[in-house]
């Protein structure tokens, strides 16, 4: 593939094989050039929760290209947007109430950095301008979010001296034993009693450190660690561009936890895997800092792309039939048939088998014992993606049981052959 124009990710291109080319996508089906049809078990990088060719959603995308399909927010406003925000604000907890609307998951993360920075700038607090993130945590791509993205695994090496300093501290790791916690909150206060008074906020995935090897943990700790940064004086931010629209079993991570944070994130199911589009929630007394008769207090961001009619129409389509189809109902049963086909799976090499909502995760010692089991699956109808140590399994939620059970027996068969 060395002279491929096209340049993919994370990909070594001198030895990158052909890749699988998909002619098209129906259900949780994708199906290939060489007529191969493969059961997408990770929702095309976690997103595609209705499953491909909604007709539906087409006809939404379709109908609001008709109208218009862009137009700039800026001195503009459109329907699409402002129902859009009005339905996230009614959905997301009570205390959130704003929205800014971005395009993808990185840039809504850095709208949330900066919106931290600048709240505390806007009250003469310009020291405040430094993070607290987890160990393992992953907030996307762009340099901003690399600082605060786990140190040793976002390539912060290979970029050393361009990221700004951020501040780590180990995340609780695991949700079966709660003795996780304390340590990791002793942590979390130490690091605040040192550096509050430099620190803007501190950012967290909730309950699921995605990228970062899938780590599940409490609620516990949530719920303490929010209560230490208002202590503090430190805004809190739920990066949950992963854990949105039901992944963990309730609709936002924030509702399982019964934390609210100052602001949130949200962009991958946003738009059911059909366009990028991130939205960034802001609580009222994080949006009044904002307001003033000066422009010099305004939140100085806005993106080309911002509040694109077709995404807003997408994403309303998709939360109307997010809600229409019960899909938290579903989550529970994918979420029970995880537990039951894959929870008792053991082998030499096997470290930790976790469920949580619409994931399930198979975690062993050494990346090598997953060694050709992208392949493995394919023979058996199944795409699968294999992340270092971890095979995962994120299903677009009206995948059926036969599916899912084709998905956990290509990963038993594995080890039990
Ligand atoms: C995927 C992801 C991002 C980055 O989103 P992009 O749309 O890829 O920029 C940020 N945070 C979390 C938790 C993610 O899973």
């Amino acid at each position: 593939m060395s002279h491929s124009a096209l340049w993919y990710p994370y990909a070594q291109m001198k030895t990158l094989e052909i890749q699988r080319k998909v002619v098209r996508a129906e259900g949780v089906m994708l199906e290939f050039e060489n007529g191969e049809k493969l059961i997408d078990a990770i929702s095309s990088w976690w997103c595609v929760i209705h499953g491909y060719n909604h007709p539906e959603i087409n006809e939404a995308a379709i109908s609001q290209i008709h109208q218009f399909a862009h137009v700039m927010l800026g001195g503009l406003s459109h329907e699409p947007a402002e129902k859009l925000a009005a339905k996230l604000v009614e959905i997301t907890p009570e205390p959130l109430k704003h929205v800014f609307f971005a395009d993808s998951g990185s840039v809504g993360m850095e709208v949330a950095m900066k919106m931290a920075i600048q709240y505390w700038s806007n009250q003469g607090k310009a020291e405040k301008k430094r993070f607290i993130s987890l160990y393992r945590a992953y907030h996307g791509d762009t340099t901003g979010v690399m600082s605060i993205s786990d140190p040793e695994e976002s390539m912060h090496s290979l970029f050393h001296g361009s990221l700004l300093p951020q501040l780590f501290v180990p995340p609780p790791e695991g949700r079966k034993d709660l003795s996780c916690v304390e340590p990791a909150l002793e942590a979390l206060e130490n690091t605040l009693k040192d550096y509050s008074a430099e620190v803007a906020a501190m950012v967290v995935e909730p309950l699921m450190q995605g990228a970062g090897n899938f780590n599940l943990y409490p609620e516990r700790y949530l719920q303490e660690a929010s209560q230490m940064c208002r202590d503090y004086g430190v805004l809190l931010i739920f990066d949950e561009v992963a854990t949105g629209f039901g992944r963990t079993g309730t609709m936002f991570a924030a509702d399982r936890a019964q934390v609210c944070p100052d602001i949130m994130t949200l962009s991958k199911a946003l738009t059911a895997g059909y366009t990028g589009m991130s939205a960034t929630l802001a609580t009222e007394q994080v949006y009044n800092a904002f307001l003033g008769d000066s422009y010099e207090k305004a939140f100085m961001h806005g993106p080309t792309f911002m509040g694109n009619p077709t995404a807003c129409a997408i994403a309303l389509k998709s939360i109307e039939i997010f809600e229409r189809e019960n899909h938290l109902e579903k989550i529970a049963a994918i979420e029970a048939q995880l537990q039951e086909e894959l929870g008792d799976l053991r082998a030499p090499g096997i470290v930790d088998v976790r469920v949580l909502g619409a994931l399930g995760v198979v975690e062993t010692r050494n990346r090598t014992d997953w060694e050709g089991i992208q392949e493995f699956a394919a023979e058996r109808g199944v795409w699968l993606r294999p992340f270092d140590r971890v095979v995962y399994t994120m299903p677009p939620y009206i995948i059926s049981s036969e599916q899912l059970s084709q998905i956990t027996s290509v990963i038993r068969e594995w080890f039990q052959p």
